[in-house]
């Protein structure tokens, strides 16, 4: 790289510089098939741009990525984000040309300018009434609430009402969703696992019978939040619950999204409630939320496709989930570990660690695992923009979570 013309100057003598909403002025078919959306038609990234506060760089003769990065970026070291933000346009000498448009990864006072890729309308909000949530009724009795994209659910028994998560974004909707269907106490509470962005506000619901798996009651014990209670109720394998003319086959696959995540199955309603492993319309989360274990996840998603039943409860997104979803949702993972495979089998480890400092293994490792990512991320975004919303905001890393987990958990069976 050429560096020694790159003194900083104002961008009115070397390109255009657009931040915030100017950038919505850009051609935007031509500004965001940059980066994001290479499979995609021009109308429909633009579609995606309309509002954007992407920022964008003209470049001018004789910058370098490491040229543009230092004068704006604060330092020419982030070139390599702006090659990874651009790759695509940038072409095989890895260096931009005069009069390119060039996305840039973060504005000046530091708040995020990242264009994203629209989401497909399955992927999208639903609308919400007046309450501020949503309330659908599963079957007879069983009933979901989904607001700001969190979701739990509560089964009406002549018995008494059990809900399963007590989400803290939830407190005020799922109560109110429950007095609007029946009169009837809550007398049961389902940790779906610990998590407290679903679990937190358990203590809510006062003196109830409180039934977890045990992994799930020792991460309770261990957080000591006053927001959840330790359970009264604990199983390993299996644990079936019947109350007042309904059932809940509450199940143990192994660790996944978390170790203690239990599948919640209503037969009589052919629903299944496993949070954080199908995001109904949604690529996953980043690392499946920290997954204690990313083969679980797909063993996970294996156990889920082989049960017979019409509705999927997933914790989280916008709305329920079919089994078209389980389906769409397995599919994708099994991709993504497959093209991941398939990139560690083409990519050398030896060569990365002769470009760093003798010794500095991490360098080494973390050269080696991006490339592995650099040759996966643009196959699945290739493959399944606009079939799942937000595939291109965590597939890089979770690439980078599935080879970590090939290559330490080098599970046999996948
Ligand atoms: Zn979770």
């Amino acid at each position: 790289m050429c560096e020694e013309e790159q003194q900083p100057q104002p961008p009115s003598r070397r390109g255009v510089l657009r931040w915030g909403a100017a950038a919505a002025a850009v051609p935007a078919a031509a500004s965001l098939a940059v980066a994001v959306w290479p499979s995609q038609s021009a109308a429909g990234a633009a579609a995606g741009t309309a509002g954007g506060g992407g920022a964008f760089y003209r470049t001018a003769r004789g910058d370098t990525l490491r040229s543009i990065s230092a004068r704006f970026l604060g330092t020419e070291q982030r070139w390599t984000e702006l090659y990874r933000l651009n790759r695509q346009e940038l072409g095989r000498s890895g260096e931009p040309r005069a009069g390119q448009q060039l996305v840039l990864p973060e504005s000046p006072d530091g708040a995020a300018t990242r264009g994203f890729a629209p989401l497909p309308a399955t992927a999208k909000p639903l609308p919400v009434p007046p309450e501020g949530y949503r309330l659908d009724r599963i079957g007879d009795n069983f009933y979901a609430v989904t607001a700001g994209g969190t979701q739990a659910a509560f089964l009406v028994t002549t018995a008494g009402v059990v809900v399963i998560d007590a989400p803290p974004s939830l407190a005020e909707a799922l109560p109110a969703a429950i007095r609007r269907v029946t009169g009837k106490k809550v007398t049961h509470l389902v940790y779906s696992h610990d998590h407290a962005d679903h679990t937190a506000n358990a203590s809510a619901f006062g003196d109830v019978v409180r039934i977890a798996h045990t992994a799930t009651a020792e991460r309770i014990k261990a957080n000591q939040d006053p927001g959840r209670p330790m359970p009264t109720v604990t199983f390993t394998d299996r644990y079936r619950l019947d109350l007042g003319g309904e059932r809940l086959l509450l199940s143990y696959p192994g660790a996944n999204h978390e170790t203690g995540n239990i599948l919640i199955h209503a037969p009589r309603q052919r629903a299944a409630m496993m949070v954080d492993v199908v995001m109904p319309g949604w690529a996953p989360f980043r690392a499946w939320g920290t997954a204690d274990s990313v083969p679980g996840v797909l063993r996970a998603h294996d156990q889920l496709a082989r049960m017979d039943i019409d509705t999927y409860i997933g914790g989280h997104v916008h709305r329920l989930g079919t089994k078209e979803d389980i389906k769409v949702s397995r599919e994708f993972v099994r991709d993504l570990w497959k093209e991941t495979s398939g990139a560690i089998a083409a990519t050398d480890m030896g060569p990365f660690f002769g470009k760093v400092e003798a010794g500095n293994n991490w360098a080494g490792f973390d050269l080696y695992l991006q490339a592995v990512a650099d040759k996966v991320e643009p196959v699945i975004h290739r493959k399944w923009l606009g079939r799942l919303g937000a595939v291109d905001v965590f597939t890089r890393e979770n690439a980078l979570t599935v080879a970590l987990s090939q290559i330490v958990d080098a599970p046999r069976d996948l």
